[in-house]
């Protein structure tokens, strides 16, 4: 059975050396947040996390949803008891506003806990990850009655909620959505259509579920122009706030699916439900992106937590299972074999793991609280810059901690050879797990077309811009120090060649749009490698400095190791992207349709 510990010092150390925290003290929820606060907070999340969700996970994963015929739908065994004890622990409004009986506690915190709770069990933490996502829309779209109906609830966690995009002949292409809402004379909407794939759509964790739905108003123009956001609650909530009738909307099916078997994948059948607009009518798609940015940056936390989580178990086998002997002679001749961790390929597969785990930590919290500061920094520009910072970044997390949390489960099941594809040791199910993070939230592909089409250009490039600037001007301050040169320079020549790739895009992507698509997979992950190295500079930076200042230990020692090998042994693979994408679309293109 695989095991998780929750790597809170790992995280303290991030925030506090790496990302410096005390710059963020100015932040109005940072008040409350000094960093015993937070480590106080991460380790009795951790710990939940470790003793409360990890334990159901294969367990969930085995059993996974049940549907009966009356379209009600049961978790796995165990879940109904643990969602009771993490909402009754105020974990679902750890950053909630506090006028709806949230915490109050900065937003980073609640990202840095979901590593956690979703490495322990994905399937269990996308109940409340959905529900954060749709309070987080509905707080920034929503009229005051909405609000005040449906948040307190869905803060406490009383109430989970779901995002209603999908249909079945539109997923990618949301212009082409169907499900239609007819208005009534009590100002609500009738909502009509099918909406499919809905993650946590039905369930028997709470007494009612606030489902978010994008529908098209009778009359209202075609394509993406044309979509309102509803909020449909599956029961109908009265004037003080007490459950009446059922709603028109009904699970009609559960998908059977390859992982996250814990988490309901559900058909849901709007029949007239009784629906409320959020926003403006024509503008949901705008209304919902505040949902839809918050998933993604979920689902980039789901990437890193299962490559971690993948990782603790790899390693635990390596040092365990004696396999062959090391090519240097035995390391444990008393023993009828070496431990696999002598042998360099299967070092490598682990420390390639660990080398994207730990910098993508780095870069995860970097962006959570560039979010903080978006939110709520004082000064105007700060608020600007960070919100370009996380805009851009986005799409990069998303697609690149999630294809890299796929590879890298794969890579830890390969460590232990033929246990690693039988379910009992749990590697099979990370694997599993993971794969779905690359598809839904907007699938890898089109993460990266968001990133060279919409990214890039916007505002004529002044979040780009502003990141070559934060980079250069970092690894600029530190180029006379010959001790941060081996970190410093491989961050640079990436640096050089994201900079090359983008001046590439400028040049050809306008003349021929088919340019950018064909590189916008290598650029994403360009920019992912470059992203990294600048984490492994920074991080390196720290750890030369706690050991100057003799507050250095083992754990942190190995980190200089390690931004070694990224840079010798992973971040190679930015000059193959830039020598990819520059080879243009031609030989992408070139085949007629009828060939294929
Ligand atoms: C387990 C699960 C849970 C889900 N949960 C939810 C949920 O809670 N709510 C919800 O609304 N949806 C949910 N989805 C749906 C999910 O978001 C979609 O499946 C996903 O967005 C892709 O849409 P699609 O399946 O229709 O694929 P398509 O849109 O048909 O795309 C197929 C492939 O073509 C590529 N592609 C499509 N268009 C383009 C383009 N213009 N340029 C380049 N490449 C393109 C895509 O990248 C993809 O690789 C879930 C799906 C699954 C399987």
């Amino acid at each position: 059975m695989p095991s998780y510990k929750a790597p809170v010092d790992d995280t303290l150390f991030l925030l506090r050396d790496v990302l410096e925290y005390e710059r963020y003290g100015n932040l109005p929820r940072f008040g409350e947040a000094p960093l015993d606060v937070v480590e106080a907070v991460l380790s009795e999340g951790g710990k939940f996390a470790e003793e409360v969700l990890q334990p159901l996970n294969h367990s969930g994963d085995t059993q996974g949803c049940s549907r009966d015929a009356d379209g009600s739908v049961r978790t796995p065994k165990g879940f109904k008891d643990a969602y009771k004890a993490y909402s009754e622990g105020g974990w679902v409004g750890l950053d909630g506003d506090p006028a709806y009986g949230g915490q109050g506690l900065p937003h980073f915190l609640a990202v840095a806990l979901s590593e956690y709770t979703i490495a322990a069990n994905l399937a269990f933490a996308m109940y409340p990850g959905l529900t954060n996502g749709a309070a987080a829309a509905l707080a920034t779209h929503g009229n005051a009655e909405l609000k005040q109906r449906y948040l307190p609830k869905m803060t406490s966690g009383e109430w989970t909620a779901t995002m209603n995009l999908t249909e079945p002949h539109c997923g990618t292409d949301l212009g082409l959505i169907k499900t239609r809402a007819t208005p009534q004379a009590d100002g609500s909407f009738a909502i009509t259509g099918q909406k499919i794939f809905i993650s946590a759509g039905e369930h028997d964790l709470t007494d009612n579920i606030i489902h978010l739905v994008l529908a098209r108003i009778d009359g209202a123009p075609a394509g993406t122009k044309g979509i309102s956001l509803f909020v449909v609650p599956k029961v109908i909530v009265g004037d003080d706030g007490s459950l009446g009738a059922r709603n028109g909307v009904a699970c009609g099916s559960i998908e059977h699916k390859m992982g996250i078997h814990g988490n309901a994948t559900c058909v849901l059948n709007y029949d007239g439900a009784k629906g409320w607009l959020v926003g403006e009518e024509n503008r949901g798609l705008n209304a919902m992106f505040v949902m839809m940015n918050a998933a993604r940056l979920g689902v980039a936390v789901q990437g890193l937590s299962l490559s971690e989580v993948a990782y603790q178990n790899a390693a635990a086998y390596a040092k365990e299972r004696l396999q062959g002997r090391s090519l240097t002679g035995p390391k444990a001749p008393d023993k009828p074999a070496d431990p696999l961790l002598v042998h360099p390929d299967v070092r490598r597969m682990l420390l390639e793991i660990r080398a994207f785990n730990e910098a993508a930590r780095a870069l995860m919290l970097w962006v959570a609280l560039s979010e903080d500061e978006a939110l709520s920094s004082p000064d105007a520009n700060a608020r600007k810059l960070a919100d370009d910072r996380v805009g851009l970044l986005t799409p990069v997390i998303k697609g690149v901690f999630t294809d890299q949390g796929f590879a890298n489960a794969v890579k830890a099941q390969q460590v232990l050879g033929g246990h690693g594809y039988i379910a009992e040791w749990g590697m099979e199910q990370f694997v599993r797990d993971a794969r779905i993070t690359m598809i839904y939230e907007g699938a890898n592909g089109v993460q990266a077309l968001d990133l060279v089409g919409r990214k890039l250009p916007k505002d004529g490039g002044r979040a780009i811009t502003a990141f070559f600037g934060d980079v250069s001007a970092f690894l600029a301050a530190g180029k006379d120090d010959a001790a941060l040169a081996p970190y410093f320079g491989p961050a640079k020549a990436a640096l050089g060649q994201l900079q090359q790739a983008t001046m590439w895009l400028m040049q050809n992507g306008m003349k021929n749009p088919d340019n950018a698509g064909a590189a916008s997979n290598d650029y994403m992950h360009l920019f992912g490698l470059a992203s990294l190295a600048f984490m492994w500079a920074r991080i390196a930076k720290a750890v030369l400095a706690r050991q100057a200042a003799g507050t250095s230990d083992a754990a942190l020692d190995s980190k200089l190791t390690l931004a070694k090998f990224f840079a010798a042994r992973m971040l190679p693979e930015a000059g193959a992207c830039l020598a990819r994408l520059s080879s243009g679309a031609e030989t992408l293109m070139a085949l007629p349709a009828a060939a294929f």
